[in-house]
C-alpha cells in the first residue's frame, strides 16, 4: 500500500507597495502577501511541488483576503510576489532519494556483473546457472564438480515461464541425480549468448 497525498508549506511573505489600499480599512501599504506551496508526498516524503497560492492580510485591520477576493491591483502585485518567492528545495526530497536509489541500483548491478564474470572464469561446485531453455522457458543447473577444462552439472527437472520466478524451482529435490559435462568454453559461449542469464553463488 502506498500512502500519498498533498501537503502545503508556508514559503514566505512580502509587504505590498505603498499604492495598495486595504479594501476594508483603506490603510495604504500595510498589506502582507503570504505565499504557500503544496507538494505531493509519498509516505510523508515530499516528492515534487504542485502549485503556489497566496493570501493577503492587512497589518492594520487584520482583514485577510483569498486571491479571488483581492482587487485587480492586488492580484497583479500578488502574482509578482508569488513568482519572486522560490519554494524550498526540500519539497523535491523524494526525487533526490529516487535518483540516489537509481544510482545505487546501477552500482549494485555493475558489482553483480563483476561477480558473474569472476564466477564464470573460476566455477565452483554449488554455483547455480539460470538458463533459458530451447522452448523459451527458464530453468537452472547446478555445478557438482569442476575439472581443469570442464564443469559437471545436475539439471533441474522443472522449468518456469518467467525468469524472475526461477527461485521458485531452485530446490534440492528438483535436481536430477544424473550429471552432464560441459567444457568451460561451452559454458562461456552460453553465457555470452545469454542462454545462461544469471550465475548465483551461495
Ligand atoms: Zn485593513
Amino acid at each position: 500500500m502506498i500512502i500519498f497525498g498533498k501537503r502545503t508549506a508556508y514559503i514566505g511573505s512580502k509587504t505590498s507597495s505603498n499604492n495598495i489600499i486595504c479594501t476594508h480599512c483603506e490603510t495604504k501599504g500595510e498589506i502582507i502577501y503570504s505565499v504557500f506551496r503544496s507538494h505531493a508526498h509519498i509516505f510523508w516524503i515530499p516528492v515534487f511541488p504542485i502549485g503556489k497560492r497566496a493570501v493577503s492580510e492587512c497589518q492594520h485591520c487584520k482583514k485577510t483576503l483569498s486571491f479571488k477576493e483581492m482587487s485587480p491591483e492586488m492580484k497583479k502585485e500578488c502574482n509578482t510576489v508569488k513568482n519572486e518567492i522560490k519554494g524550498p528545495i526540500w519539497q523535491f526530497s523524494g526525487l533526490f532519494i529516487f535518483a540516489l536509489l537509481i544510482v545505487f541500483a546501477g552500482f549494485a548491478g555493475k558489482k553483480d556483473k563483476e561477480n558473474e564474470a569472476q564466477y564464470l572464469s573460476s566455477p565452483l561446485a554449488g554455483d547455480i546457472y539460470d538458463y533459458k531453455t530451447e522452448n523459451s522457458q527458464y530453468s537452472t543447473m547446478r555445478i557438482i564438480h569442476v575439472s581443469a577444462d570442464s564443469v559437471y552439472v545436475q539439471l533441474n527437472d522443472f522449468e518456469i515461464g518467467r525468469s524472475s520466478k526461477i527461485y521458485k524451482i531452485d530446490k534440492e529435490e528438483n535436481y536430477s541425480k544424473k550429471a552432464y559435462g560441459y567444457s568451460k568454453d561451452e559454458i562461456k559461449t552460453m553465457y555470452d549468448q545469454r542462454i545462461i542469464i544469471d550465475i548465483d553463488r551461495e
